[in-house]
This record gives C-alpha cells, sequence and structure tokens, in this order.
C-alpha cells in the first residue's frame, strides 16, 4: 500500500549506494534535482556516521561520493583516503562540479571521477537568467587527477516540471543514496523529491529499502 503520490517500491537489486557527503555547494542551479539552493542550514555528513554504516556495506559492489559539492566537505581528505578501507568497495567513485581545488592531491583512491560540465546553455530551461561555467575547473581536474576521468558534457538541467508519473530508468539502477541525517533513500534523487521518505540504515538495509515507497509520481524525472 503507498500513500497518494509514491509509486511501489523498486524490487531491483542493490548495486550502488552513494554517499551525499555534503548539502553544501558552490553552485546555485535553479533545478538542482537535490534542491540544494532552497537547503538552509546545509549539513556535512559526520565522519562517525560514514564509519558507522561502512559495518553494513562491507564489499559493496560501487561506493559513489556525491553532493551537494562532495570537494567542499571540510573533511573530505580524510574520509577519501580511509573509504577503500572502511567499505572495501569493488568500485569508488567521484561525482564533482570540479571546483573547490584543495583536495586534487587526495584523488588518487577513487577509481574512477565525473565532473559534470556547466556552461550557461545548462541552464536555459531553468527560466531564471541563473548561470555558470566550470570549464576551467574541469580543465585543471583533468590535469591533476591521474586516474580515469569523465565528463558530463552538454549537460541540460531537466526542469522540475511534471511530465508524468511512471518510474524513470533510475528505476532498475539498483542505485540508493544515505543523505547526511542518515537517512537512506531508494533513488539517487533522495529527499530532492518532494515527499520522498527515508529510513535509518541498519544491517538489514539491502532488504528494508525495497519495502519503501519510490517518491516517482511527484518526480519531474517521471515519465508519462
Ligand atoms: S552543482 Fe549539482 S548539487 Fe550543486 S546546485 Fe548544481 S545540481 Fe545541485
Ligand atoms: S528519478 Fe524520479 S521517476 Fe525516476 S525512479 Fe527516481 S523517483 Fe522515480
Amino acid at each position: 500500500m503507498t500513500r497518494e503520490g509514491q509509486s511501489a517500491a523498486c524490487q531491483a537489486p542493490v548495486v550502488q549506494l552513494q554517499l551525499m557527503l555534503t548539502e553544501v555547494c558552490c553552485l546555485r542551479c535553479p533545478d538542482c534535482c537535490f534542491q540544494i539552493p532552497k537547503i538552509k542550514y546545509p549539513r556535512h555528513m559526520p565522519v562517525e556516521l560514514i564509519e558507522h554504516v561502512s559495518q553494513f556495506c562491507q564489499g559493496i559492489e560501487r561506493l559513489g561520493i556525491a553532493g551537494g559539492e562532495p570537494l567542499l566537505h571540510p573533511q573530505f581528505g580524510h574520509i577519501a583516503s580511509h573509504l577503500k578501507e572502511w567499505f572495501h568497495p569493488k568500485l569508488l567513485w567521484l561525482c564533482t562540479n570540479a571546483i573547490p581545488s584543495q583536495w586534487d592531491s587526495h584523488l588518487d583512491d577513487f577509481d574512477y571521477v565525473v565532473a559534470t560540465h556547466y556552461t550557461k546553455h545548462s541552464y536555459v530551461n531553468s527560466g531564471t537568467d541563473y548561470e555558470a561555467d566550470n570549464t576551467e575547473a574541469i580543465k585543471r581536474l583533468r590535469e591533476a587527477y591521474r586516474g580515469q576521468f569523465y565528463v558530463n558534457e552538454g549537460l541540460h538541467h531537466s526542469r522540475r516540471v511534471r511530465m508524468g508519473s511512471s518510474p524513470c530508468g533510475k528505476a532498475t539502477n539498483g542505485d540508493v543514496i544515505l543523505f547526511p541525517d542518515g537517512l537512506l533513500y531508494p533513488c539517487c534523487v533522495g529527499p530532492g523529491i518532494d515527499g520522498a521518505t527515508g529510513i535509518p540504515m541498519t544491517k538489514n538495509w539491502r532488504e528494508e529499502i525495497r519495502s519503501v515507497p519510490m517518491p516517482c509520481s511527484d518526480c519531474f524525472f517521471a515519465v508519462p
């Protein structure tokens, strides 16, 4: 049974956990899927929480580090250098906008880094005059990081307008996300969609998260 505005729980097995390392970001993208610019008191994920949940995630298939902007977590260097020891993930990756440069020399533990490229064209659908351009920052990080480096090029933000109510392709990705308050969400958009439900992470999280309804009916990624 689901409340109005929620879809049935997703049954795809979890293959990826993302840690929303921080709700702080240096950009203010109007259509941010996490609604970061609207968060009045953004939080960082406590190191103790990361260590605590790692005991339930030993050997996880893929561990992604995201934000906000994860490079703005004040303890990013310490966290990055311990993630493999804490989680023993098969694959560890970082998603960043590349703008903060203070941790460039701390990225070697990541198997790969994904940078999202923003230009003024990224915001043409936003209905605002907001602009940002991180071209130079991506160039800098590409030169500084010695591992596999991917760039999400030509990103156009999806407008936060509902186009349908059926789950999009993300529903079968097996991708869940943990927020700084310790709540785990069944889809990578987390609480960025109003009405999304999160649960505390326990040792049975892989099963428990599959009984949490998805907020597809309220989500601007939903399809007709
Ligand atoms: S860079 Fe990403 S997290 Fe930051 S405001 Fe833009 S979409 Fe949101
Ligand atoms: S992104 Fe939105 S529509 Fe797609 S699966 Fe997640 S909640 Fe559903």
